[in-house]
């Protein structure tokens, strides 16, 4: 079977998974604020979500550009991944740099579903796109660390038994680099919550569930320590361009979604006794988004095909996320406009959708930041920080 081939079948199989939850389960949710629980059991049951977990540890052991192809499939189809596919990549670290004992305890049970691994806490009040800013301290202390500090819009913490966390375990001053006594540990928050780990839900514009955390005194056994002590930043930043690939497939199969809707409505709708869509004012904007989401199409599967080949894929993954995100906010405008009054309007889950995919415009890396990134690593200008 060619990759093609195989790519379509696994598209086939998501599509059959996600069927069974129409845009109808998503706009309840939506209304409800609450957490896709069953969609996210069913793509965990499927094994959809171990995509990336190796066969050894009881996962699909495929690559990333069958991973992506997963969540574009499953945003296309109304879906909104964003609640599971933290799962997808943050397991990364873990499989990359965890030890063989902590792969044998954590990836087994994450790909079977007994245990999720769905929160992922980087991002602080006073450190937000400034990762080296962190001040979240995890202290040595007779073989476990003592961890104090808030994070806050880490995601999913609620449903999730396990987070990888980034804390400082040297302070700032004590190192030669910023970067460096950075160091990432798995925090089990089955026992934590609401006690030594309180969190507290944010109201954002879509039904995301992100929170503000504090730890007070969080003890984390010190084998939960992913790889050396002070390299956690290294290992972090290695895991994002999976994720920065990932979410631009997603961001692709919104833009799918948004251009379903468009390219229906024009065909559909009558208004002065002709289809809207004979109008260029309708069309050409629907031609162009289409001709925009496949070359940012095209990225994603240049960045995944780099990354499967082991191949240096910085530049490529800043790309595609931000090519792709720009796409899926072109088409969103788009099919908001087409759908005239019934864009905004609830039952038509464009609106929905349209908050949805304008998340990545800011996270999990705002587009100024790729800019500065392409600007400065790869064509050699000024640095702006
Ligand atoms: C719904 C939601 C869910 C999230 N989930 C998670 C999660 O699970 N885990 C996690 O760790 N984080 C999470 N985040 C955080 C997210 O990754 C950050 O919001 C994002 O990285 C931007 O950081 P900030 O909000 O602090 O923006 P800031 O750092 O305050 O930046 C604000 C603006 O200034 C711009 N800017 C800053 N510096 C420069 C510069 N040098 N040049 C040009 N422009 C600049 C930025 O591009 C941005 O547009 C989430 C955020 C949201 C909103």
């Amino acid at each position: 079977m060619t990759a093609r081939q195989s790519h379509e079948k696994l598209r086939e199989e998501v599509r059959k998974v996600c069927q069974k939850f129409p845009n109808e389960y998503w706009r309840d949710l939506d209304e409800k604020r609450e957490y896709p629980e069953e969609w996210v059991r069913a793509m965990t049951e499927s094994k959809h979500l171990a995509a990336l977990i190796p066969e050894e540890y009881g996962g699909l052991g495929l690559d990333l550009s069958a991973a992506c192809v997963i969540l574009e499939e499953a945003n296309r189809s109304g879906a909104n991944a964003n609640p599971a596919h933290a799962q997808m990549y943050v397991m990364g670290t873990v499989l990359r740099h965890g030890s063989e004992a902590q792969k044998r305890e954590y990836l087994p049970k994450i790909a079977n579903g007994e245990l999720r691994l769905q929160a992922f806490g980087v991002t602080e009040p006073e450190a937000g796109t400034e990762t080296t800013a962190t001040r979240t301290f995890a202290k040595k202390k007779n073989g476990k660390y003592i961890i104090n500090g808030r994070k806050i819009y880490i995601s999913r913490v609620q449903y999730s038994d396990l987070m990888v966390l980034l804390a400082r375990t040297t302070p700032v001053e004590k190192v030669e680099k910023k970067s460096h006594g950075l160091s990432v540990f798995i925090v089990d928050l089955r026992e934590i919550k609401g006690k030594s780990l309180d969190v507290k839900r944010r109201r954002v514009m879509m039904n995301n569930f992100t929170n503000e955390l504090e730890f007070r005194d969080v003890e984390v056994p010190a084998e939960n320590r992913i790889g050396e002590e002070g390299r956690g930043l290294k290992y972090i930043l290695d895991g994002m361009n999976a994720e920065r690939i990932l979410i631009a497939a997603e961001c692709v199969g919104d833009g799918r979604f948004f251009l379903e809707r468009a390219v229906e409505r024009a065909n559909g709708r009558e208004v002065f006794g002709r289809r809207i869509g004979e109008n260029q004012g309708v069309q050409f904007p629907i031609a162009r988004a289409y001709a925009n989401l496949e070359a940012a199409n095209l990225m994603v599967e240049k960045a995944a095909s780099l990354f499967d080949a082991g191949e240096p894929c910085g530049a490529e993954a800043n790309m595609a996320k931000m090519l792709a995100a720009d796409a899926s906010w072109e088409c969103a405008n788009v099919a908001m406009q087409t759908l005239g009054g019934y864009g905004v309007d609830a039952e038509y889950d464009v609106e929905r959708k349209f908050r949805e995919t304008r998340l990545y415009q800011v996270a999990p890396i705002s587009t100024n930041l790729i800019l500065a990134y392409i600007g400065e690593r790869v064509l050699g200008m000024p640095r702006s920080y």
